[in-house]
């Protein structure tokens, strides 16, 4: 789908840093030249490698272990103190927006198309949340489980509608474990593990929006993508979603990391922040959807495998031990039965022993 049609706005020549001419013989004879931009050295930051860097560097900081921690502590304090300025930045935002968005206009000139464009953005996003929520996850659930993933869904309508209202993975997490745990029968030690670090790590919603909002940035900027440009925007899509915050708007702002990434102009982002609170509600019932069918998977294959266990339990015959003083080096599980005064007509038959 195009957003917006080519040649409308600020071309992204700009980022190029050679062209070439074209000459090209029109049928009336006329001849025309064309610049068009090649060379893709692109400046900016190396964010891929940023991050296979910090990648690394993680394992090496847990490899060294006590004398590692203290830079764990300082990128933890680094990160607390980010989030606090981060905060404090927030108050500005709705003037900043407000400014960010009317510059656009201003530059473009045509309010319409602006909306419009916006609009298709709008549209595709929550499409692609539909088509993921509403069948692709579902699948894969019932692929696990081989059971209606809708059954499993229409017990958890409260937290979704939370998700939906709040834009909050983390403000839905308890309404979602209440749900799970009630409605639909999940372990309790699987939902209270799984959904908490579902709601800050699992993004799928985020993701998927990640890549919309990329893909709108470069059409709006008449920006041509390639094979790998896309694979790149999957790649750092999913990597940014995982940072992302289970908050209104968390998604937002690691968007700049795709920008960079393909070397888009991250002030675009602007626009998607003005139209997120539309785009954030159907991201975090996706977002949420994840965590919640992805706990119902591990509650099923968690009982096949105790049911499994329960029945090897069930068949386990030990035979009987006649020196009844090693008692303490059997397992505790065995009971041992003196032989001599119990007769095997009364107690197990063919003299065995039970288990438990
Ligand atoms: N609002 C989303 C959530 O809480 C995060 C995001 O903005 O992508 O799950």
């Amino acid at each position: 789908m195009s957003f917006v049609p080519h040649g409308s706005y600020t071309s992204l020549s700009k980022y190029a840093t050679d062209y070439i001419t074209i000459t090209k013989n029109t049928t009336n004879g006329n001849v025309t030249t064309e610049k068009v931009p090649v060379g893709t050295e692109i400046e900016g930051m190396n964010i891929l490698g940023l991050v296979l860097f910090a990648l690394i560097l993680g394992v090496a900081l847990k490899k060294l272990g006590p004398e590692g921690e203290e830079l764990i502590r300082f990128f933890n304090a680094f990160n607390e103190a980010t989030m606090v300025l981060v905060s404090w930045i927030m108050w500005y935002v709705p003037i900043g927006i407000m400014f960010l968005v009317g510059s656009k206009i201003v530059e473009m000139g045509n309010v319409v198309l602006l909306v419009t464009s916006l609009g298709k953005y709008i549209m595709a996003s929550i499409l692609g949340h539909i088509i993921h929520g509403g069948i692709v996850l579902p699948l894969i659930y019932f692929a696990f489980t081989r059971k209606n993933p809708y059954t499993f869904l229409v017990g958890l309508i409260t937290p979704f509608a939370t998700a939906f209202a709040t834009s909050s993975s983390s403000a839905t997490l308890p309404s979602m474990i209440k749900c799970i745990e009630e409605n639909n029968g999940v372990d309790k030690r699987i939902s209270r593990f799984i959904l908490p670090i579902g709601a800050t790590v699992n993004m799928d919603g985020a993701a998927i929006f990640q890549c919309m909002a990329a893909v709108f940035i470069a059409q709006m900027n008449n920006f041509d993508l390639n094979a790998g440009q896309i694979f790149t925007i999957l790649v750092t899509a999913t990597a940014s979603s995982v940072g992302a915050a289970g908050i209104p708007a968390g998604g937002v702002l690691t968007i700049a990391i795709i920008l960079e990434a393909i070397g888009l102009p991250t002030n675009d982002l602007s626009l998607i922040l003005a139209v997120d609170w539309i785009v954030d509600r159907t991201t975090t019932v996706v977002n949420v959807e994840g965590d919640a069918l992805g706990a119902g998977i591990l509650h099923h294959l968690n009982q096949k495998e105790m049911a499994k266990n329960q029945q090897e339990l069930n068949d386990v015959y030990v035979e009987g031990v006649p020196n009844c003083k090693s008692e303490e080096e059997t397992s505790p599980l065995v009971t041992h039965r003196d032989q001599t005064s119990n007769p095997p007509s009364i107690t197990m038959p063919e003299s065995k022993e039970s288990v438990l």
